[in-house]
């Protein structure tokens, strides 16, 4: 498999991976095709996941500018095709709490409208995207965020107070006994929080709307076309010329978005190396539950559910009844594929469930999340006075992008347009760089050990 810290190209009309998505989407809808011939853009996108196409949506419906998007392979071939299609207020890994010591009240409390902006944009571009006879699979609200170890629960009970208190934000405390009554039986829970709001969709399908909406706004979506090369020269005035080469093809651009978040190949862009630590997630999904399963689970939920462990498990039934289960997968790319990581995936999701221990997956596949140092993801413009000014990127959601990618994009694009961001350190700052950047799998080989006995033993 493609690996972003080793590889410089994520390939060229790339299939997407054998996928649940993509088996039961259907036909992808149309696109611009392949970059066939030297074009001059106002703005290069580079990248159609989330990112990119809400930052050209945005940038069309908004701000009147056209832009170009240049993808690799498929439209949403990378995290934004493969994800669980989970809709949640948050992004990046930084506890609101921490935003709260650092920052102060009132960037916490900002960051917070943020997220919950991102949810409601997708909601609403979901409502246009119907419209159009695009549909979802969006699932009955609710988020459960589940309790592994009995003094989990605390914890998370505290959290659902300080949001409580901070946001007004409605969550309801289940005890184990609730939670396995009223929602699943879980045999690993121990308790849960529960809000009202997160939701299960098709995130392909979703990706195929923004596309779709993007297009009808007058943005062009040109696929199997990786910028393989990219030169910047002053061509005289403050900006810099900038130069994407594709395989048919060369992109003058006046602007660049780099959206290319977990997929961004080796050495891309100054403005990105060693700044992202791309990890693999890994998903299942069983085949379908029959009756008989499904009662003796008591699974009578499809809301999202995600565990509070360092190390975590995330699933929910989908809509024919299958279970999707994830987890972490393996640590390059050349060992995604080893069928270990989808069988440990399974064997997990048994000791959840006893009740399915003859149950088999039908599709396996994994994705790589794009992690940050300080666990924010960042919207940046290199300085002005840089002579990178006109390049663009917003990467880093730690695995938690499909809601906030769409704000994300939507800022994207008032930057691009010139407009300026909110003073958040999501919009003002840059990534920071790691330490030791060549050493960062060392650092996540051990994280992950760290991870494995903190959540056996403490
Ligand atoms: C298994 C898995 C489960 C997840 N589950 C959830 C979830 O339930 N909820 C949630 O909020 N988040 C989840 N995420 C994270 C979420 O999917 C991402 O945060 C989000 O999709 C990021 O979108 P993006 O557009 O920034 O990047 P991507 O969708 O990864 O798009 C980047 C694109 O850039 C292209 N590209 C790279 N290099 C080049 C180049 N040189 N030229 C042209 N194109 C290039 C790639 O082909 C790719 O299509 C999950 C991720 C994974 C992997």
């Amino acid at each position: 498999m493609y690996d972003p810290l080793h590889d410089k190209t994520p390939g060229c009309g790339e299939v997407y991976p054998n996928s649940y998505w993509a088996d039961v989407s259907g036909e992808a809808p149309q696109d611009d095709g392949i970059i066939n011939q030297d074009i001059d853009v106002d703005v290069a996108i580079i990248g159609a996941g989330y990112t990119g196409l809400s930052c050209a949506l945005h940038l069309a419906k908004e701000h009147g500018i056209k832009a170009h998007v240049l993808e690799a392979n498929k439209t949403a071939w990378g995290c934004s095709g493969r994800n669980a299609g989970f809709i949640l207020k948050s992004s990046g890994r930084k506890p609101y709490s921490t935003m709260q010591k650092q920052w102060g009240e009132e960037v916490m409390r900002d960051i917070y409208d943020e997220m919950c902006a991102g949810v409601d944009t997708v909601k609403e571009l979901i409502s246009q995207a119907s419209d159009l006879g695009i549909d979802c699979q969006q699932q009955a609200a609710g988020y459960i965020k589940v309790a592994h170890k009995p003094k989990m629960l605390n914890e998370l009970i505290a959290l659902a107070k300080l949001q409580q208190k901070m946001f007004g934000y409605d969550v309801e405390i289940l005890s184990q006994s609730e939670l396995r009554q009223q929602y699943m039986d879980d045999r690993n829970a121990y308790g849960a929080i529960r809000y009202q709001d997160g939701f299960g969709l098709n995130p392909l399908k979703l990706a195929w709307g923004y596309q779709q909406l993007a297009r009808n706004a007058g943005v062009k979506i040109h696929t199997a076309s990786p910028v393989l090369n990219w030169q910047e020269e002053k061509n005289g005035t403050k900006n810099v010329q900038q130069t994407l080469h594709t395989p048919k093809g060369i992109v003058k651009a006046k602007k660049v978005v780099i959206a290319t978040n977990g997929y961004t190949p080796k050495g891309f862009h100054s403005l990105v190396t060693n700044r992202t630590l791309p990890v693999l997630s890994q998903i299942i999904v069983t085949e379908p539950l029959t009756d008989e399963q499904i009662a003796a689970c008591n699974f009578l939920t499809s809301n999202v559910v995600m565990d509070t462990r360092a190390l975590k498990y995330y699933y929910r039934k989908l809509p024919d009844n299958r279970l999707l289960f994830g987890g972490r997968g393996a640590i390059t790319g050349k060992s995604a594929d080893d069928p270990y990581y989808a069988k440990r995936l399974l064997a997990v999701l048994k000791t959840s469930f006893p009740a399915l221990t003859k149950i088999k997956y039908q599709y396996a596949w994994s994705g790589w999340i794009c992690m940050a140092l300080d666990d924010l993801p960042h919207i940046y413009q290199s300085h002005e006075t840089n002579e990178q000014s006109n390049v663009f990127y917003s990467m880093g959601y730690c695995g938690s992008g499909v809601s906030f990618s769409v704000q994300a994009g939507k800022r994207l694009a008032e930057k691009v347009a010139g407009i300026n961001s909110p003073n958040l350190p999501l919009y003002q700052k840059a990534l920071p760089k790691f330490p030791l950047a060549p050493l960062r799998r060392v650092g996540q080989w051990g994280y992950f050990h760290y991870g494995k006995i903190k959540d056996e033993y403490f």
